[in-house]
């Protein structure tokens, strides 16, 4: 094994969002920090990510807002819909000012915005952290490649598995059946939904769609089902039409959601931008 040779002061592990921020705020303060990351880059699963008014508070205090701002559209407000009972929607708007705002961003495109503000060599990419030990009051890092690195503090940012939080004697997080299937469908010429978040619900499906900007829709659909294979693409789009099909979502009959998984299939063909990803939820 290799010791790394220095002593770092701050060793934050995970590069997903809570990591580069934290990273990124200590960095605002002149104080350095290194970020290891398993993966060989950037991870962007779950596509996007609806940022409500707290989330802008950290995105004025980290100095991102206005290039965070520019990535996604401001929405209006929800509409909720219960798809069995033939009650009407509830629709819900924000009010304009600052205080209500909400804008759903891709999620690759936030970790590049937090990351592009960080200084060079911060992420060390390929880090996979594997084992942990006190020394004196130094923790000893160990990486998979069997790097070891010696710093001062400690910060785990590794995602709901995370080794650190198991080192410091987390319980294991609690499993629920519920599957998430989700979509970013892109439409050159623009999509025309409208900046609202739409839900529909009942029968023990959840579904919905908001646009991250006038070309793109991110879309999900969970469900309690356990017998899905989550590898299976084909199956995964089977399983979503049977879901929806007897759904009217007055956008088109049956269901926007068939069109867009459809068209999100199409052009993941073309080699498109777009993608469905199934995992549990935690
Ligand atoms: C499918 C999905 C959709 C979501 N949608 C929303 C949403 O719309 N709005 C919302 O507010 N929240 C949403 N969330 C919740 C929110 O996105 C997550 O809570 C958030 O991503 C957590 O960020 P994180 O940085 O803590 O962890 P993660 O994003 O999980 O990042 C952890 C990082 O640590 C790395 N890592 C893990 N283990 C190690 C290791 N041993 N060594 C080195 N690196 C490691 C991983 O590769 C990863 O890059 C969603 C979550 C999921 C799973």
């Amino acid at each position: 094994m290799e010791a790394d040779e220095s002593t770092q002061d701050i060793v934050i592990v995970g590069a997903g969002i809570s990591g580069l921020a934290t990273a990124l705020g200590l960095h605002r303060l002149g104080i350095r920090s290194i970020v290891l990351e398993s993966s060989e880059n950037l991870r962007a699963t779950g596509f996007a990510i609806s940022l409500y008014f707290n989330a802008w508070k950290a995105m004025e205090a980290l100095g991102i807002s206005q290039h965070v701002r520019s990535l996604g559209d401001r929405f209006q407000g929800w509409v909720v819909t219960p798809i069995s009972s033939g009650n009407p929607p509830k629709e819900m708007f924000f009010p304009e000012s600052e205080e209500y705002e909400v804008r759903c961003v891709q999620r690759k495109s936030l970790l590049e915005a937090l990351a592009g503000e960080l200084p060079d060599g911060t992420i060390r990419f390929s880090s996979k952290l594997v084992h942990i030990e006190l020394s004196g009051h130094y923790k000893m890092v160990h990486l998979s490649d069997g790097t070891i690195l010696k710093t001062k503090v400690l910060v785990g940012c590794d995602g709901v598995n995370s080794v650190v939080g198991k080192w410091l004697g987390f319980k294991n997080p609690v499993k629920s059946p519920r599957f998430a299937i989700l979509g970013l469908t892109h439409f050159p010429t623009g999509h025309g939904l409208g900046r609202r978040f739409f839900q529909f619900f009942g029968n023990g499906v959840r579904y919905g769609f908001i646009s991250c900007d006038q070309n793109t829709v991110y879309w999900f659909l969970t469900h309690t089902s356990t017998e899905i294979d989550k590898k299976n693409r084909e199956k995964i789009k089977q399983f979503v039409v049977t879901k929806i099909k007897d759904f009217k979502d007055g956008w088109s009959d049956p269901s926007l959601l068939r069109i867009l998984l459809k068209r999100c299939y199409y052009q993941n063909l073309k080699n498109m931008r777009c993608d469905v990803y199934i995992g549990r939820c935690c």
